[in-house]
């Protein structure tokens, strides 16, 4: 049986040191602020941002909510999106994701000040994770990094195969790897002989949307398992693109959903609006 990789045990280790960088910053007479701003009232999205809101609690920010009407207009959005641009006492925006459909999520997300892009979205903040000096790190993948690096787990040389291209996961998450010198394979829908490609992982990281899409038959002996997915089944239980079963008899190393990548995302969130702060504060 594999290691099990504690999500849970290593958010909670990163918010405290949050906790207290903020508890330093405030001495030194700087607040953090996180704006989050949610149109409509999908519950995904509701639990998201109460879970946001929490964790701004935990670890000392101040935390401004911005919920509005589904009917909303663009412009409206994007009026509220340039006041919290201005105001000096937000460091991160957040918009959660998605918008209803009349709105356009590429138009909001480059309305915000790439400084305060802190989902790291703005094509600015793309384009320097690309070039590898970035600012903000997209929170689920640095959240996975963050795991493969407290897993004691050097990425250097190793065979990095991550299975979906999505802009907030799979591309990200590529580039994440490469930085750390993984030789990186990104997977897709299109992608042929999916499970030849997977079995060669020494670092797997499913992205899909699949419940149980992974199976123990297309993992090597010994690898480390990183699972992305959150899907929710018709009994209401969440599961992961990996089936667990299966795959932690043949993983080295293995990340469970729920108490995986779930709760590093909030936690990576944060440590984005901490640099914001710095950031915004020395210009
Ligand atoms: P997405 O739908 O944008 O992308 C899915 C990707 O999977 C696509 O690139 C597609 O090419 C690929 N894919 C689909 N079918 C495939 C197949 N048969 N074979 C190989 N590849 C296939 O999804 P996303 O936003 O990247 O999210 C992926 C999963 O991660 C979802 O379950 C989502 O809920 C979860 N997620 C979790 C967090 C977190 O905080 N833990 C954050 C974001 C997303």
């Amino acid at each position: 049986m594999g290691q099990i990789i504690d999500g849970k045990a290593v958010s909670a280790k990163v918010k405290e040191e949050i906790r207290l960088e903020t508890e330093k910053l405030k001495e030194q007479g700087i607040e953090i602020g996180l704006a989050v701003v949610i149109v409509g009232d999908d519950p995904a999205s509701q639990v998201y941002v109460r879970n946001k809101e929490k964790a701004c609690e935990t670890v000392g920010f101040n935390s401004f909510k911005y919920a509005l009407p589904a009917e909303t207009t663009e412009e409206e959005l994007l009026n509220v999106v340039k006041e919290l641009n201005e105001d000096k006492n937000v460091n991160g925006i957040l918009v959660q994701l998605p918008l209803p459909k009349h709105i356009d999520e590429k138009t909001i997300i480059n309305a915000i000040a790439p400084n305060k892009d802190v989902d790291a979205f703005h094509p600015v903040n793309v384009g320097k994770i690309m070039v590898g000096n970035y600012d903000f790190v997209p929170c689920t993948p640095a959240g996975v990094m963050e795991l493969i690096k407290e897993s004691g787990i050097d990425v250097s040389g190793k065979e990095c195969v991550i299975v979906g291209r999505s802009n907030i996961v799979g591309k990200p998450q590529a580039m994440l790897l490469l930085h750390q010198n993984g030789t990186v394979t990104i997977c897709h829908s299109k992608t042929k002989n999916l499970a030849e490609k997977t079995k060669n992982a020494d670092i797997l990281v499913a992205a899909v949307g699949i419940p149980n899409f992974i199976k123990g038959d297309m993992i090597k002996e010994g690898a480390v398992v990183i699972d992305v997915g959150i899907n929710r089944l018709e009994n209401k239980k969440l599961c992961g693109d990996v089936e667990f079963e299966s795959a932690e008899k043949v993983a080295g190393a293995i990340t469970p959903v729920p108490g995986g990548v779930g709760p590093m995302t909030i936690a990576m969130l944060m440590k984005n609006t901490v640099k914001a702060a710095i950031l915004n504060k020395s210009k």
